[in-house]
């Protein structure tokens, strides 16, 4: 045992493969189904919006996956990211506990993001794609994608919630400046956005509506450009599994072994990217450790959610896939996560979770954002409000382990910092954050539309 902080690996330590959990999940993910036939689809259906390398990476089913060089040169300019053991926080807390925290936001634009847009990016220029479309909701992941499309010389279109648009100019100054083209969706550019502006011309946007625009713009271009998502998918967790391994050599550095790992889940990403190498390590190496994801109260998707099939998006034209949803039509509270109010969750963690592989728990905002400024004040870094989510399960992981007396060795994933989120912290000083508990009629009421399908799920 050391009382060192920061565990740091060089360079040559950036994995040289992605970890797929297809190989290893003892509960294989349903199908994905046509939104239209509701059958499962074919490639073909796919390489319209995907190249073919993402698609066979989305249904492989071999453990590892090498990382293209090129984009291991890309990851050299922030990974191996630090491995922090939290001294300071454990010392307020007054905790037997070890904690440590992965710090994804030391990434150039400050989450976990560009693991897999880099990824992305690489793949649509080497099979000759000209411009990529995405959705963005707060910014996060349209500025991932801006920066990885500069680098491979591809042009982007970003439909930003148009809310958004309008509250956080920096995020889509930052896209802009990597050269990205911005839009506040719903826009005029798609028959969904003009069909939604029609019903409502001061629709405020939703991404469930963004990803509507975006996949539409990709299918009607002749294979020009594609289509790219930042969660959810299969291919997209497995990129991001280069934090679970390079988290395994870093606590071995520190001569540990977490008993707990915890992540925040909008779609899934960052925490399969930190659980899912560990989980590896429980089916096959008979290690024990419990794998925590935290959603927020607002958009309880894996702890109040149905396990089902149910669409991707609002406009019913992404896939149909089997997963804890609280319904297509869902619209969550204006929480300031934004990350974190997808309606939907990965479905492999989703299988997973079902069969008892994974724990979830629920929180609500204000106590999330009371953990924030914990955080802040004892190590220093402002947390995205996503990333606070795991802070707010750490800490009480740190003070269950204080009341039992326990040591216990507690592991989160820092997905991003809070540089750009400031007016979030400020509604949380001033007293005008709400807890919002989702009434039971409400989610009955969005879990009304869900499809019909006739595979056996
Ligand atoms: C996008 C985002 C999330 C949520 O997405 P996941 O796919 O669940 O990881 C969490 N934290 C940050 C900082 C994000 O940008």
């Amino acid at each position: 045992m050391t009382d060192q902080t920061r565990f740091l690996l060089s360079e040559a330590d950036i994995p040289r493969e992605w970890y797929n959990i297809n190989a290893d999940s003892p509960v294989p993910p349903a199908p994905v189904l046509h939104p239209q036939t509701r059958e499962p689809v074919t490639p073909d259906f796919l390489s319209v919006i995907f190249p073919m390398e993402i698609i066979l990476q989305e249904v492989s089913t071999e453990r590892f996956i090498p990382i293209p060089d090129e984009v291991r040169e890309i990851y050299k300019l922030w990974r191996p990211t630090p491995l922090i053991r939290a001294h300071r926080l454990e010392k307020a807390l007054g905790t037997p506990a070890h904690i440590y925290y992965k710090n994804e936001g030391v990434s150039p634009v400050g989450s976990h993001k560009p693991n897999t847009a880099v990824a992305q990016a690489f793949y649509n220029k080497a099979a000759g794609v000209k411009a990529l479309t995405t959705e963005t909701g707060a910014g996060q992941w349209g500025s991932a994608l801006s920066m990885a499309c500069n680098f491979f010389d591809l042009d982007l279109e970003v439909y930003m919630v148009k809310v958004s648009y309008q509250q956080k100019p920096y995020r889509r100054m930052l896209m802009e400046t990597f050269g990205a083209q911005v839009f506040a969706s719903p826009t005029d550019r798609t028959q969904f956005g003009r069909s939604i502006l029609a019903e409502n011309p001061d629709s405020p946007g939703s991404l469930g509506i963004a990803i509507s625009e975006a996949v539409e713009m990709a299918a009607t271009s002749n294979g020009r450009k594609k289509y790219s998502l930042g969660s959810v998918l299969n291919h997209v967790l497995t990129h991001q599994t280069v934090i679970g391994e390079e988290a395994l050599k870093q606590m071995d550095m520190a001569g540990e072994y977490p008993d707990v790992v915890i992540g925040c889940v909008g779609g899934g990403s960052n925490f399969a990217g930190i659980a899912y190498p560990f989980l590896r390590q429980n089916l096959r190496e008979g290690q024990r450790t419990r794998l925590v994801a935290v959603e927020p109260q607002a958009a309880p998707s894996l702890t109040r959610g149905v396990y089902t099939f149910d669409y991707g998006d609002t406009a019913k034209m992404a896939p149909i896939v089997k997963m804890h949803t609280l319904g297509h039509d869902f619209v969550p509270p204006p929480i300031h996560a934004g990350g974190l109010r997808y309606h939907g969750m990965a479905p492999s963690l989703c299988a997973l979770y079902d069969a008892g592989y994974l724990e979830a728990v629920a929180v609500p905002q204000k106590e999330t954002f009371a953990a924030a400024v914990q955080f802040a004040r004892t190590e220093g870094i402002i947390p995205a409000p996503e990333s606070a989510h795991a802070i707010r399960a750490a800490i009480d992981e740190a003070l269950d382990a204080r009341e039992k007396g326990e040591k216990r060795v507690i592991l989160f994933n820092l997905s991003g910092h809070g540089n750009f989120d400031m007016m979030a912290y400020q509604a949380y000083f001033s007293g005008q954050l709400e807890n919002y508990t989702i009434p039971q009629e409400k989610l009955e009421q969005s879990l009304k539309d869900l499809p019909q399908v006739a595979v056996p799920g």
